[in-house]
């Protein structure tokens, strides 16, 4: 039995915007009519119209209420759909969001976590093992059969991209995409394996570069990941990995790109929320690790024991600790540096001689120069160079810098050496790039990290929607009709307002971090002058530094308290003298010596400007192939199986843009039906056209302008009908029956 519980996730403050696929005017909802009407608890809810009043229509609702509502506002449910629901949404006979919604649920209950719209695959994550899913022999039955012949699967998407890839020799990309904890992470896990067992050698001496690939996941989600109250192992990156493939389909190297590791949970974290993995995983290392490595309780370190989490459910940081080192000799990581890394992961104390002593020689380098770069500051004026000591807040922040810069050094450093490890194939044929990044994101504070992650879904948004009106019009190419006045909504405002170059908000904050002046207030204020017209952008009436902007998923409110700060990517440079003099070569290369006529300008990099160049590049990388999309839906903010929440799922579906999917199908022609399956439905609406012997193209004609119906199209092998259209004709049918 399932258990439709609702919780309105206070996290999500985007206002539900309600959008139906329809032509406008409600069709032929009569008394008796079984209908949708919109629920505040359930998103929807079935009924029967049991009276209408001109525009008003009382409903009664199949959990025993009696609701009012606007006939414009009810919408026809579809008697005859199948029990088990439709496997792909395109075949619904009404394509609106309650039947949208509720075939999810239908088939969400059968454990059909996943459903197509089109090409696109819709992902509900089951919160619970189903192993036959994703077994050697359902790899097997995947394998070359043609899509859409098998229930819908995420290796039918990639079986699709590898045949494409062989077949055209293109490259081809599946992006992966949802908040948190929809499941983009283990779908990307099941597609690199699905394409390590197409593409794989029969296992010979060593690593294979399939090997290498597949345990790179566990040494970056140990580095990268982290318990978050969305997800127990979220991810706190982004990440693109491009798989290549030789002139015979198999794999011949990848390259692994990853995106805004999130810096600020070094130091802080808030409970119930932990660290990154492997800070617990070195605390249970091996008794000889933890001595060698001056490890001890996780309790007893400041940058853990912020938050009262410490251990997760079902998993064993010691089985771990190993599993990760193993992964780290697959991927060439050597042990001389993986002994060496661990370095830089202890969480320091400044409070304590102990161990400042201790980070020195972990850090290998002059303990009182440690204290030094962590307490002082050095001051140049043009009569001499003073030495400054910091306050304690200042030393804090000192502190907490060369953590953060020490570890996303280290992220780095082990992404480039997995990388050189794997190797690349220069002359490979084609790729398969495989995009698993975060969501769109709005919570009750946004900062920068939300600002970053949303335009990056601005941009894939954009790509996506003109993907699927690519994908439309080709359709009615191939079926020679005219498709000349379909629109949709484009997001290139919002792109405009960020990214533009001069003016755009991530030029203006470039602008602001370089003036020593700037406060957030400042920045703000330049932000309200400079679009107070702008459409996509609002300034909240009742504060001086906050500001909106209208995405394309909904309005979000971001406050630019820390946007300066967090924008500016330098090393200190007190910091960057000592580390690149450590004894230890490890640490010394996470910090090159800057080049030598760096001024106090040309220091400052933008954390901001180098993300919007990333995603330029990816976007450059995605338009070079031919896109699939996985959307992942997290069925439930409680993370159980058999909980389907249907306003949250409704939210996702459109900030996943399927609902503008549909929505651009709707502007075309969204029913589609074969002659003959068109004939068999409506045939009983005109028998005399099924008697004149005519072919069933020109019948399906025939019958539609009898009907007095405007607007459709007969294309070469199907009818296609505006939306609203087969509704109106099931009206008529039921009145015949
Ligand atoms: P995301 O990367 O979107 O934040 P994850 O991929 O980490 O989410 O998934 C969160 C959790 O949901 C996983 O740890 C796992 O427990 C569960 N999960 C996700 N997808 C599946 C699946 N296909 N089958 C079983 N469990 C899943
Ligand atoms: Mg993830």
């Amino acid at each position: 039995m399932k258990v439709l519980l609702m919780l309105f996730s206070t996290d999500y403050v985007i206002s539900m915007n309600m959008w139906v696929c329809t032509t406008g005017t409600p069709v032929n909802i009569i008394v008796g009519s079984h209908v949708w009407v919109e629920d505040p608890a359930l998103a929807w809810i079935d009924g029967e119209v049991s009276k209408i009043n001109k525009e008003d229509a009382e409903i009664r609702t199949s959990n025993g209420k009696t609701v009012f509502a606007n006939l414009s506002k009810i919408y026809p449910k579809d008697m005859e759909a199948p029990a088990g629901g439709v496997d792909d949404m395109t075949k619904l006979s009404y394509l609106h969001e309650p039947g949208v919604l509720q075939n999810l649920a239908t088939r969400y209950e059968l454990n059909e976590i996943y459903t197509y719209t089109g090409n696109i695959l819709i992902a509900i994550n089951p919160f619970q093992r189903l192993p036959h899913l994703y077994d050697a022999h359902m790899m097997e039955q995947y394998k070359g059969a043609p899509f859409g012949e098998l229930s819908p699967h995420v290796f039918a998407v990639a079986d699709v991209a590898y045949r494409a890839m062989i077949n055209e020799g293109k490259s081809n990309s599946i992006l992966v995409s949802g908040e948190s904890g929809a499941g983009k992470t283990e779908t990307t896990k099941m597609i690199m394996r699905y394409l390590a067992y197409l593409g794989g050698r029969v296992a010979t001496e060593g690593r294979t570069v399939e090997q290498q690939v597949l345990e790179s996941n566990p040494v970056l989600e140990a580095f990268g990941n982290a318990k978050t109250v969305r997800n127990n192992n979220s991810s706190r990156f982004g990440k693109f990995v491009e798989i290549q493939f030789d002139k015979h389909g198999r794999i011949s190297g990848a390259a692994i790109r990853t995106y805004l590791l999130e810096r600020s949970r070094v130091c802080q974290i808030s409970d119930p929320e932990r660290n990154y993995h492997c800070f617990y995983l070195l605390c249970a290392a091996p008794p000889e690790d933890i001595e060698k490595y001056k490890l001890g309780n996780p309790k007893s370190f400041h940058y853990l024991n912020q938050s009262n989490c410490y251990e997760l459910v079902g998993i064993s940081d010691a089985h771990d600790y190993l599993a990760t080192r193993r992964a780290m000799d697959i991927v060439g990581i050597s042990e001389r540096e993986q002994g060496e890394e661990i370095d830089s992961s202890v969480p320091k104390d400044d409070k304590s001689k102990f161990h400042l002593q201790m980070t020195a020689e972990l850090l290998m380098c002059d303990p009182l120069a440690l204290e030094d770069a962590l307490c002082k500051r050095v001051m140049i004026t043009p009569e001499e160079v003073i030495k400054r000591s910091l306050d304690p807040l200042g030393a804090t922040v000192s502190r907490d810098g060369l953590a953060k810069t020490i570890y996303c050094l280290l992220f780095n450093w082990l992404v480039d050496t997995i990388n050189v490890s794997i190797g690349q194939d220069p002359n490979s044929k084609s790729l398969i790039g495989v995009l698993d990044i975060y969501g769109f994101e709005s919570f009750k504070t946004n900062s920068f990290e939300q600002f970053c992650i949303n335009f990056t879904n601005e941009k894939l948004q954009q790509h996506f929607n003109q993907h699927v009106f690519k994908m439309e019009q080709e359709e009615y190419t191939k079926e020679q009709i005219d498709w000349s006045y379909i629109e949709f909504v484009d997001n290139q405002d919002v792109l405009d307002l960020i990214e533009k170059k001069p003016g755009g908000i991530v030029a203006l904050l470039d602008e602001a971090c370089m003036f020593p002046k700037s406060t957030h207030e400042t920045f703000s204020q330049k932000l309200y002058q400079t679009f107070k017209v702008h459409k996509r952008f609002i300034k909240p009436k009742l504060s001086r530094t906050d500001f909106t902007i209208a995405h394309y998923a909904g309005e979000v409110l971001y406050q630019s308290d820390h946007f300066l700060d967090k924008n500016k990517d330098y090393v200190v440079p007190e910091h960057q003298d000592l580390l690149s003099a450590s004894k230890c070569s490890f640490v010394a290369g996470l910090f090159p010596p800057p080049p030598e006529e760096t001024t106090k300008s040309s220091k400052f990099s933008s954390i901001g400007s180098r993300f919007k160049l990333q995603l330029q590049q990816l976007m450059e990388t995605l338009n070079s192939t031919e896109p699939h999309y996985i959307r992942c839906v997290k069925p439930n903010n409680v993370l159980k199986p058999a909980i389907f929440e249907n306003v949250n799922i409704m939210q996702q579906l459109r900030c996943g843009g399927v609902l503008e999917a549909i929505r651009i199908s709707c502007a075309g022609y969204p029913t589609r039906r074969t002659f003959y399956e068109f004939l068999n439905r409506f045939g009983i609406l005109a028998p005399e056209v099924l008697e004149g012997n005519y072919d069933e193209k020109f019948a399906c004609k025939m019958m539609l302008e009898k009907k007095g119906l405007t607007g459709f199209q007969i294309g070469k092998t199907k009818v296609f009908l505006r939306a609203g259209q087969m509704a109106e004709l099931d009206a008529r049918r039921a009145e015949v029956l």
